[in-house]
């Protein structure tokens, strides 16, 4: 009976018939890269226009064969979440404001003409996925078990249309920091030719498009000797956007503290939003409005601007050291981390870790 069935809440379990041994899964999570290892299974929900959602499960994480006419496949039918379970001292696992990413991939969903999951079974996945494979959540300083829900058109059609079946799959993968070497500053290329979304268009949604469209310029500026990509607006080209995968702050000299407004470009970082409430709780203020390169490039210049720093679940806060473009180049303070970007990386990682109380409700 290598493949045993049973129904675990509304989540029908199919356990992998071989999953990694102990000693395998100890093998695993040593020296933890990002996203290379991946959990014993998967949790899948299939959506059809007759039925909407159903046949949820768990099963073996594995390939997932798919008609070469599936829609994802042609017409890029897909969009996605990442978040992380936390393994606290005392052992216990810890998602950091699951139904805020829940939430917005049904934004991300309905942008892109795709069925919006309910929360409630988008949290009952990772309940489900974890209640088998909890033991791949790493306990190591700075690790955890990265989650990556997504939802894909799997219609087999060539027309162009909303897909008519879709899959929603939940796929776990232990990892270690994202950026190797910890708070070391990364240098940022503020991209002139490239942008990464314009009015009207998908900047808002994490569907993997926009990422695809990231690589070419994250290729160049790694190219030139940099680390990441800084967006400006297509409309005009000089207010500042976001990084390929991180939301972005700069901190004044007087305290305060300036983040680009949610204007339906930038995707609204559930990071980003943590950290403004953790800066004004610690008595800053902060403004969330257009920022211009010139500001920026000018507030460096003139040490009107102290700090600047990215932001993201998988990289947390990560302090930018070093700014380029065609025409300048500014280091950022004396372009090692500054103190608000240290202590707000430190109070988000207390909270996540369990290290310091959660105030704010914001663990499950
Ligand atoms: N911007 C983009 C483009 C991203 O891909 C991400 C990562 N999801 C973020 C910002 C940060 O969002 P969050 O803090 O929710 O991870």
């Amino acid at each position: 009976d290598t493949l045993d069935s049973s129904t675990s809440e509304a989540f029908r379990v199919v356990r992998h018939p071989s999953p990694a041994t102990d000693e395998e899964r100890a093998e695993k999570l040593r020296d933890l890269a990002f996203g290379l290892q991946f959990t014993d299974h998967m949790a899948r929900v299939t959506w059809d226009a007759e039925q909407g959602w159903h046949d949820r499960r768990v099963e073996p994480y594995g390939p997932i064969p798919m008609d070469p006419a599936a829609s994802v496949l042609h017409y890029a039918q897909e969009v996605f979440e990442g978040l992380k379970a936390y393994r606290w001292a005392d052992g216990s696992i810890h998602l950091f404001r699951p139904e805020a990413n829940a939430l917005r991939l049904q934004r991300s969903a309905a942008r892109m003409a795709l069925p919006e999951l309910s929360v409630l079974d988008f949290m009952e996945s990772i309940r489900s996925l974890l209640a088998l494979d909890h033991a791949w959540v790493p306990e190591a300083d700075g690790t955890s078990l990265y989650l990556r829900p997504f939802l894909i058109g799997t219609d087999v059609f060539l027309g162009l249309r909303p897909p008519k079946k879709v899959d929603y799959l939940l796929i776990a993968s232990p990892s270690g920091p994202y950026f190797a070497g910890g708070v070391k500053p990364v240098s940022i290329w503020v991209e002139r030719d490239f942008h990464r979304a314009g009015p009207g268009g998908t900047g808002a949604a994490k569907c993997g498009g926009n990422y695809a469209a990231s690589l070419l310029p994250q290729v160049k500026a790694y190219e030139r000797g940099f680390d990441q990509v800084l967006y400006l607006d297509a409309a005009t080209g000089s207010v500042l956007e976001e990084l390929g995968g991180m939301n972005v702050f700069a901190v004044r000299r007087d305290g305060t503290v300036l983040t680009p407004v949610i204007n339906g470009n930038i995707l609204e970082g559930i990071t980003r939003s943590s950290i403004i409430q953790l800066l004004e709780d610690n008595e800053l203020k902060v403004v969330e409005r257009d920022i211009t390169l010139a500001e920026l490039q000018d507030g460096i210049a003139e040490g009107e601007i102290t700090e600047v720093f990215a932001c993201g679940t998988a990289a947390i806060v990560t302090p930018v050291g070093r700014m380029a473009s065609s025409d300048f180049e500014v280091t950022v303070g004396d372009g090692q981390p500054g103190p608000v970007t240290l202590a707000v990386r430190d109070r988000l990682m207390g909270v996540q870790y369990g290290r310091v109380e959660d105030t704010y409700g914001w663990m499950e």
